[in-house]
This record gives structure tokens, C-alpha cells and sequence, in this order.
């Protein structure tokens, strides 16, 4: 889709939600904000950063996006980063510091003029966070915004981390249990989807029955299907487990949908080891997409009876979100922000192990009435909590706020 503009969503939140929105933002006018992340493409932080920015711009700010740029061996360190956040034990030794600090420095060259005059800064998760101490001239408001669970970060990699987050303003978790001991403010902000992307928008029954057929999708039997990253914490081998545990007729059919980010260098050996456990199974149906498939994408969450998102760890979950804007019960992992999303009975279920997660299916697979009753207070729960305009309006929410100067406290926002 085109930049979205707020009159647009007026039929989705209301017009009184879009002049709230509007009136929000007027003593922020023309004030400059520049996001920092380390991908363009693929990924959930991405995926938010295209529409909130562009609303951002036609709420009456400057904004922008600026991608860091890195060579594999940082690559190699900031996943490493970001496992150990998420509590794996990491080997980040002082070649990985060494390649980590490199990149900073490069992208602060490339950088540093835009940042050090912007007015609001925002560097999302640790891949760019040693940005802020090569700006020493900044006189704007910086916002450190950490998208992923780093509730029980494993020390060593936290403790090189968190003298370069202590130095901004205040930063943004999903949700409190991911909010760390630091000395600013910390907000909390949830994620959000854009309703009317290419990846969310209501499509024609024949769109989706084209993708169906693509793939080779039998329409007449169930699909589950995953859709992420080939990442060992979205757990695509324990989702194949489940699966071959599900015996109820007739015999649904996998999808697992996925496509690497650029600045992850994980997702090859992921693939594999998925296609190993995928064992040749002709209903299980392993997708590589490309990082522009959102319509694909959106077409296989509308042609699925259920969607899973079986992840050991996860800051948000967008594709659970996704999942249940297209009224879909979601079996999700029971961890992070997919917490905030799925509840029992309600808009889907948490589950613990493969075999719940087979139980849970098997369950909704049989009780088609109760699948579409928690399909439909999943698309309302979206729609009250989790669109791209309840997400602006937290983002100026603190903007006005850290403009204002502000206390030393979580702010639930
Ligand atoms: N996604 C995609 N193509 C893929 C895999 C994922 O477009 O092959 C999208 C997915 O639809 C969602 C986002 O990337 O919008 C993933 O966000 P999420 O929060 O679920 O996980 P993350 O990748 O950020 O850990």
C-alpha cells in the first residue's frame, strides 16, 4: 500500500479516535524524530517502523528511518545479543565486541549530524544502542526501544549492554515483566499491526483460494500454519512435533511460512533443520518467501483453520496479532507478549510443550463452533488493543510527555 494517512483508518477506529489523534499531536508540530534499527526488511520491528513512521509525518512531525548497516561478523555478534537477552548462554567474546563497537562508529560517521540535531531519537533493540555515545552533541529527547523479552537477560551479555542503555532518556518495553532495573523512565508499549497493509487487509475469496492453490494446498482439508522467521526460539521442529501427534480426520495439512530478516544469520541452518524434521511429509509444506510477501502471507492466515506461534520466547508475536485480526484461535507458546495476546478459551490457547500444543489442535480441529466463536473475540481484542493507531497514540503520548520533562517511573501507557 501506499503512505498511510490517519483519515484513512477513520472506518476502522472511529473519527473522534483520529481527531483525538490529531489534537495529540499538535504541540509536537514539525518536530523532527528519526528511528534507528538494522534491517529494512523482515522481522516485526520493520514491519511496525513503515506505518508508524508514516503516520508519524502525517500527524504533522518529521520522521524518519535509518537503517545501520553492519558486515556478517556483527551480524554473528547481535544475534548473539539477542539470544543472550533472551536468556541463552552466549559465547560474546572480544572479537564479537570488537565487531559490535566497529559498527557503531562506522554507522556514527554516516549518522551523527541527522541524529545530534533531531529532536527525538529512537533506536530500536541493542543492535544500533551504541549509537547514543557517539552523538556527544545531541540535543534531543532519546529513546532506547527494546522489542524483545529481556526479562532474564543472561548477565555477562546484559552487563555490556547496559552502560550503553543507561545513557538514554527513558526506553520502551512490550510489556512490564520486560522492563530491566534502569535509571530513566520506562515506558510501556505494545506493538501493533496496521489493518490495512497489504499483510492485514481484507482480501477476495478468490485471492486467497489462488494462494491456496499455489502452494498446493488441498482445500478441502484443516491448515494450521506458522508463520516466522526460521529462528530456533519460534520453535518451527517442536511445531512439526505437534503436528505428527494430531490424528483427527481429516488429516490437516502444515504450513510453515518463512523467509530470513537481513540481520539474521541464523535462518539458513534454521531451515534445515527444519526440512530435516519435516521428514519428506507432503502435508507438511515448508515456505521460503520472499520478504515482500505480505499478501501471500495474509491470504495463508485467511485460508487457515488455526494459526500457531509456538515460540519458547517471544517479545510481541505480530504474526499472533495477525492471526486474530483475521479472526483465526491462535495456539501460541506460552511466553512474552504472546501472553498479552492469547487467552484460554478466549482467543485461543497457551501452551507449554508440542503435546499440548497437539491437544489444543486437535480440540479446536473437533469444536468448529467454538474455533469461529474465538475467532471473532480474537479479531475484537485486536481491534480495542492492537491497531497502529492505539500504538501512535502511545508514541506521542511519551513524546509530549518526555518533552514536558517527567518522573522516575514505569509508565503504563
Ligand atoms: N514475516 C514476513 N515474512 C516471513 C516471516 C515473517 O513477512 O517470512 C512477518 C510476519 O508476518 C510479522 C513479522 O514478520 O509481521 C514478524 O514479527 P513477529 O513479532 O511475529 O516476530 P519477529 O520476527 O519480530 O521476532
Amino acid at each position: 500500500m501506499s503512505a498511510p494517512i490517519l483519515d484513512d483508518y477513520k472506518n476502522v477506529v472511529g473519527e473522534e479516535s483520529i481527531l483525538q489523534l490529531r489534537r495529540l499531536a499538535e504541540p509536537l508540530a514539525g518536530r523532527s524524530v528519526v528511528h534507528v534499527n538494522s534491517t529494512r526488511y523482515g522481522g516485526g520491528v520493520a514491519e511496525i517502523l513503515e506505518w508508524l513512521i508514516a503516520l508519524m509525518n502525517d500527524s504533522g512531525l518529521i520522521a524518519s528511518w535509518e537503517v545501520i548497516e553492519g558486515e556478517g561478523s556483527f551480524f554473528t555478534a547481535t544475534k548473539k545479543i539477542h539470544n543472550a537477552l533472551q536468556g541463552f548462554h552466549e559465547d560474546f567474546d572480544e572479537d564479537d565486541k570488537r565487531a559490535y563497537e566497529e559498527v557503531q562508529h562506522n554507522n556514527a560517521e554516516e549518522l551523527r549530524e541527522k541524529l545530534e540535531e533531531a529532536d527525538f531519537v529512537f533506536i530500536h533493540d541493542p543492535q544500533p544502542a551504541g549509537l547514543l555515545g557517539l552523538c556527544p552533541n545531541r540535543k534531543g529527547t532519546w529513546i532506547w526501544r527494546c522489542h524483545i523479552d529481556a526479562s532474564r537477560p543472561f548477565r555477562p551479555v546484559w552487563k555490556f549492554l547496559e552502560p550503553k542503555v543507561e545513557e538514554y532518556d527513558a526506553s520502551i518495553f512490550s510489556m512490564p515483566q520486560f522492563a530491566r532495573s534502569l535509571n530513566h523512565p520506562q515506558f510501556l508499549i505494545a506493538p501493533s499491526i496496521n489493518p490495512l497493509s497489504d499483510k492485514n487487509m481484507s482480501l477476495p475469496e478468490s485471492e486467497v483460494e489462488g494462494v491456496i492453490g499455489e502452494f498446493e494446498l488441498d482445500p478441502e482439508r484443516p491448515i494450521l500454519t506458522q508463520v516466522s522467521r526460521f529462528d530456533r526460539f519460534k520453535d518451527p521442529v517442536g511445531v512439526i512435533s505437534a503436528y505428527s501427534q494430531i490424528n483427527t480426520q481429516p488429516k490437516p495439512q502444515l504450513v510453515l511460512a518463512g523467509g530470513g530478516a537481513a540481520d539474521d544469520p541464523e535462518g539458513a541452518a534454521v531451515l534445515a533443520e527444519v526440512k530435516e524434521a519435516a521428514d519428506g511429509d507432503p502435508d507438511i509444506h515448508i515456505l521460503d518467501l520472499p520478504p515482500d510477501a505480505h499478501r501471500k502471507i495474509n491470504a495463508l492466515q485467511r485460508a487457515s483453520n488455526v494459526i500457531i506461534q509456538k515460540s519458547t520466547r517471544e517479545g510481541f508475536g505480530l504474526t499472533v496479532t495477525e492471526g486474530m485480526w483475521k479472526a483465526k484461535p491462535v495456539i501460541g507458546g506460552n511466553v512474552g507478549g504472546i501472553c498479552l495476546q492469547v487467552h484460554n478459551f478466549q482467543t485461543g490457547f497457551l501452551v507449554n510443550s508440542p503435546e499440548g500444543a497437539a491437544m489444543r489442535i486437535r480440540y479446536l480441529l473437533e469444536h468448529p463452533k467454538l474455533r469461529n466463536r474465538m475467532g471473532g473475540t480474537a479479531h475484537v481484542f485486536v481491534r480495542d488493543n492492537f491497531l497502529l493507531t492505539r500504538h501512535l497514540r502511545e508514541y506521542l503520548t511519551l513524546m509530549v510527555t518526555m518533552d514536558r520533562g517527567n518522573s522516575r517511573r514505569v509508565i503504563d501507557l
